[in-house]
């Protein structure tokens, strides 16, 4: 029990004093994107901790769309959020919501404002209200429209609503101290005037409220508890309280603050992937070698392997940076038992068997996982011509390489040993076809024992093999030049995406289906692309390949 008390994260550690001292009955919790781009592999932790804890503590769990902002917004980024947060598995059930429905109780809060002498309206350009504001060194200077009745004001504010001025003519101004150490709290604008057709509410509107002022309004309308979100609202927090403290909302929700997730080496930002689509960088939002949650899934990254990496990650108050790398242990760890290993050639040279019947095919049964017999078995043709790995054969091999080379005998996996009598080369030099000879004595799986090969290589009949493409990944950022260049441009990685269009892999893998995976025997996790694939033209993702430089933290 204590044990459990103390692997807590200070989220939790905090909801439950909310909860012992009564402040609040029960727990709420909201997503709130701005639906503005596709999500990304922070976003998913953000869900998945406020989903998480709502679920931890029988509360409930909101998903709204923070569409205040009348520019960017597009259908296309709510259908993808909506779909990649369902993916994901957090389950908001009938209650989403569009923060753009509460913009009449924002204009009724506004005015109460007014009303308690709390804000006024103000005509100083922004750049003067800019000046006007200080800095860390320099306190703020009162507007000169800070006086204002509270007549006038709700005149003013009335025809901002109204469409008599013109945009930048005129903001509401929260009226706390121009004298605050905290910036945000040096009367704040809350309200802009902006002749702009929203998404939700068309032109009912020319006037929209401020990030600062709306967000703890939304929360408090739909009863959210602990609004949870990342550091660099934390100088915002004051604002936040002011807000609902001000607009008098019983039992106000409360602010925490968590750190973000970055990725080392990776392009994490909505802004960022934004501009790598928009350039044509990569294949749209989804592109494999993006994070954003699409992308993620189309690699074949699993919700439950984003789940895991996301506990891992763990929950800080302060910001670092985690290695890629241990988002790929994660999607290893998942897929590892789960799923079938088979035989895939990538690039493919043809290996002759001259001692093996012309004409004839075995079946051979093999165990789909060797670690995990639930699986069962599948059968594999065998044939005198094969295709192997390229790289499985050397002419005239270094020391330490156990697999075909002249005179060399290795396992071909699930069936026979085969020793290298001789091979061909093509008019540029290149060899073209290997020559072996096997023995019907060494079968895998016959109980043979006895004499022992070093080396064990994987295969596909070249006969009943099925021709596919495969994709294969790496950094879409160059990791010895960083991220990015100081102008601001990216350093890209030339080789972050390898098309093989003349990979063969064994039959039963083209009758898979879009988005199932498997493990290729050493050459790692592959996903059948969920757009391309096709059971007549087969392409498959590589997900992560089998080697491993991650080791995990000791445990919380
Ligand atoms: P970006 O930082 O990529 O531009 P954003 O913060 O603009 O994203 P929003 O749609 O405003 O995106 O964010 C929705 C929620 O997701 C917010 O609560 C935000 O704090 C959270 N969030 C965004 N990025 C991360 C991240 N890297 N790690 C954790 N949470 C994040
Ligand atoms: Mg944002």
């Amino acid at each position: 029990m204590e044990e459990a008390q103390s692997s807590k994260n200070f989220i939790e550690l905090e909801i439950e004093k909310d909860l012992s001292e009564g402040v609040y009955k029960s727990v709420c919790t909201r997503f709130p994107p701005e639906p503005n781009g596709y999500l990304h592999i922070g976003h998913a932790k953000s869900i998945l901790l406020n989903y998480g804890l709502a679920k931890e503590y029988g509360g409930k769990f909101n998903m709204r769309f923070d569409d205040t902002n009348p520019t960017k917004e597009k259908q296309e980024f709510v259908d993808s959020i909506l779909s990649d947060i369902k993916w994901l598995g957090a389950d908001w059930g009938d209650r989403l919501y569009f923060a753009s429905n509460y913009f009449d109780q924002m204009y009724e809060g506004a005015v109460k404002l007014i009303k308690k002498g709390k804000a006024f309206v103000c005509d100083l350009t922004a750049e003067q209200i800019k000046e006007y504001r200080g800095d860390f060194t320099t306190p703020g200077k009162n507007s000169p429209y800070r006086d204002r009745s509270i007549e006038e004001n709700l005149e003013l504010f009335e025809n901002m609503k109204n469409g008599k001025y013109a945009d930048g003519e005129k903001v509401l101004r929260a009226k706390i101290d121009m004298a605050s150490p905290n910036i945000n709290m040096r009367d704040p604008v809350i309200y802009r005037v902006a002749h702009m057709t929203h998404h939700n509410t068309g032109d009912k509107w020319c006037i929209y409220p401020m990030y600062d002022f709306a967000h703890p309004i939304e929360d408090a309308v739909e009863g959210v508890t602990h609004s949870i979100c990342t550091l660099e609202f934390e100088d915002h927090r004051p604002l936040y309280d002011w807000v609902v403290r001000e607009l008098e909302f019983p039992n106000p929700p409360r602010q925490i603050e968590f750190a973000k997730l970055y990725l080392k080496d990776v392009v994490t930002g909505k802004r960022y992937i934004k501009k790598l689509v928009e350039d044509g960088v990569v294949d749209g939002w989804d592109d494999p070698r993006l994070v954003s949650i699409s992308a993620l899934r189309r690699r074949g990254f699993t919700p439950e392997s984003i789940k895991k990496f996301v506990d891992l990650v763990g929950v800080a108050k302060a910001n670092s940076e985690v290695d890629y790398a241990m988002l790929e242990y994660c999607i290893r760890e998942d897929l590892k038992l789960k799923k079938p290993r088979m035989m895939a050639v990538l690039d493919p040279i043809k290996l002759i068997i001259d001692n093996y019947p012309e004409g004839e095919t075995e079946w051979l049964d093999v165990d789909n996982n060797q670690e995990n017999p639930e699986l069962g078995s599948r059968k594999v043709p065998f044939s005198r011509e094969l295709y192997i790995e390229r790289e499985d054969f050397m002419e005239e091999p270094p020391k330490k390489y156990y697999r075909l080379f002249p005179g060399n005998e290795v396992r071909l996996m699930h069936a026979y040993f085969v020793k290298c009598v001789d091979y061909k080369k093509d008019e540029n030099g290149n060899i073209s076809e290997i020559h072996c000879t096997y023995d019907p004595e060494t079968k895998c799986g016959t109980g043979f024992e006895g004499r022992k090969v070093k080396g064990t290589i994987h295969w596909v009949s070249a006969k009943e093999a099925v021709k596919a493409e495969v994709r294969l990944y790496e950094n879409l950022v160059d990791e010895e030049k960083g991220k990015l260049n100081p102008d601001g441009t990216m350093n890209l990685n030339p080789n972050s995406l390898k098309v093989l269009t003349n990979a063969y892999v064994e039959p039963e893998l083209a009758k898979v289906k879009p988005e199932d995976k498997f493990q290729f025997v050493r050459q790692g996790f592959f996903c059948a692309d969920m757009k391309d694939f096709t059971n007549e033209k087969p392409v498959y993702n590589r997900i992560v390949s089998l080697k491993s430089s991650f080791k995990l933290p000791l445990q919380k």
